[in-house]
């Protein structure tokens, strides 16, 4: 049982100690971790860290006993709207990250229809099947309904008649992406804010991942579909700057089109015997280290800046992307906007594509089959990936050779039959403790190769997944 010490360690022993707990942590810094992480390289990290360090101890909870935090978040949301076809009347607040700016958004959207139509009843959300989990989760959350359109089979796009016939008399927000995570694809967001303006609907533009480099992809020549708050009908946009702001994990912005919409997401509570509480976002105790992480960056990297760092990553997704048409077995799914790249294949096991990355050094993101959607790998291009495009691309033709010479093990083609006929409301931990022994799981430590787990969770209906990995990280954590 671990104990707080009874005496605290040395400073230097504690140092030492968080440098070794890393020993085992993807390693981000070689260029080869090609997902979870957004580099921007040593000194912008140093501007980012002593920055974050400064405003650590600041409390955002209240902007009137800090100005000073106050001043930043509303700095960073002109500069965003600005970026991002806003006027003069958009509003907006900085978040923790993606999935708060997207529960905000929806939380806003269900609060201002109620108000509006309190006799519309359960409301729900309109959403293509490519949008980001985070609506999802919105919607578990605040207990909204689901109704999720179909995408075009082969670019990945929303399909705009679908989501004109789901709207309903109960829809408060229809959502598309610009791009989506999985395959960096923008929806056609001029359409569909037209039609979610005829039905009287608010607009969301998850621009979460895209919405800070696309605008600069574009000047770089780059034919990216219009997606921002100048398009007609787009009533609130999320923008993420921690992925290609390159600033500190924990910032992300929401915008609204005007303040009678934002009006809906701020919550105030006086009924306690508390201070009263009024917050805008989630968090009420809420760190200055973000928010001042995120002003120093911007303001450090400047429009220059940025686009040096954008015109990297357009190269080298050019570069990959050739390179990859050049890789026999291999397929790009659908036609990427962005430097996010889905790989997909038809002649070998992409989840041993994957292993034989990792054994080379390499990290990609396995995204399993859905629906329609074949497994693939999933690429997020960093500035640094001009440099190691070369040796991945060798990396991966190198895979996919490896990859055809190992044979399938019976094992998953059984398993999967197993669990891909089981009735995901049985899941018990019986069933848990069974699958983890047929997938020779040892307690919760993963295996070196993860393929064969891959593929069973691959043909496993997506609410047994769900189940089965909750039941997993309930038993990884304590
Ligand atoms: C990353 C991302 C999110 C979620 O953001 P988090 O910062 O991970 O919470 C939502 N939408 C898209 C398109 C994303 O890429």
């Amino acid at each position: 049982m671990t104990t707080i010490p009874k005496q605290g360690m040395e400073r230097a022993e504690v140092m030492e100690r968080l440098a070794q707990f890393r020993a085992h942590d993807l390693n981000w810094r070689s260029g080869q971790a090609w997902a979870y992480v957004y580099d921007a390289g040593d000194t912008v990290e140093e501007v980012c860290k002593t920055a974050y360090n400064a405003y650590m101890t600041e409390n955002a909870l209240d902007p009137t006993a800090f100005p000073s935090l106050l001043e930043f978040e509303n700095q960073l949301v002109r500069m965003m709207a600005h970026h991002l076809g806003g006027t003069d009347e958009t509003v907006g607040n900085f978040s923790s990250g993606g999935t708060e700016s997207i529960l905000l958004a929806v939380k806003t959207a269900r609060d201002y229809t109620r108000a509006r139509h309190p006799e519309r009843g359960r409301l729900n959300i309109v959403l293509p099947s490519t949008a980001h989990a985070a609506f999802h989760k919105a919607a578990h959350y605040l207990d909204l309904e689901l109704i999720v359109t179909p995408v075009h089979p082969e670019t990945f796009r929303a399909d705009v008649e679908a989501v004109r016939t789901a709207i309903n008399d109960h829809t408060c927000l229809v959502v598309g992406s610009a791009p989506s995570y999985a395959h960096g694809v923008v929806d056609p967001i001029r359409e569909m804010a037209q039609v979610a303006q005829e039905a009287d609907k608010l607009f969301h533009v998850d621009a979460c991942i895209g919405g800070f480099l696309l605008p600069f992809f574009k000047r770089l020549g780059a034919d990216v579909p219009d997606f921002d708050l100048s398009v007609p009908g787009v009533t609130s946009l999320s923008v993420d700057l921690h992925k290609y702001g390159f600033t500190a994990k924990g910032a992300s912005v929401i915008l609204y089109a005007n303040k009678e919409l934002r009006q809906s997401q701020i919550y105030a509570c006086a009924g306690w015997t508390g201070y009263t509480i009024v917050n805008t976002t989630v968090q009420s105790t809420k760190s200055g280290g973000p928010l001042s992480a995120a002003w120093a960056v911007l303001n450090f990297i400047g429009d220059d800046g940025y686009m040096e760092l954008a015109q990297k990553m357009f190269d080298a997704t050019r570069r990959f992307i050739d390179g990859i048409q050049a890789i026999d077995g291999l397929d790009i799914m659908g036609n990427p906007d962005m430097n996010l790249v889905a790989v997909s294949s038809d002649e070998v096991n992409i989840f041993h594509v994957a292993d034989e990355m990792k054994q080379r050094g390499w990290f990609v993101q396995p995204q399993l089959a859905f629906g329609d959607h074949k497994e693939n790998i999933h690429l997020s291009i960093n500035p640094k990936a001009l440099d190691t495009v070369d040796g991945m691309l060798a990396a991966l033709a190198e895979s996919v050779e490896a990859a055809r010479h190992i044979k399938p093990d019976p094992m998953v083609a059984g398993a999967s039959a197993t669990f891909s006929a089981l009735d995901p409301s049985q899941f018990d931990d019986a069933m848990f403790g069974q699958m983890l022994a047929m997938a020779g799981i040892n307690g919760v430590a993963l295996p070196e190769r993860m393929a064969d787990i891959n593929g069973i969770l691959n043909a496993m209906p997506a609410s047994l997944r769900e189940k089965l990995l909750i039941s997993f990280i309930n038993e990884l954590y304590i």
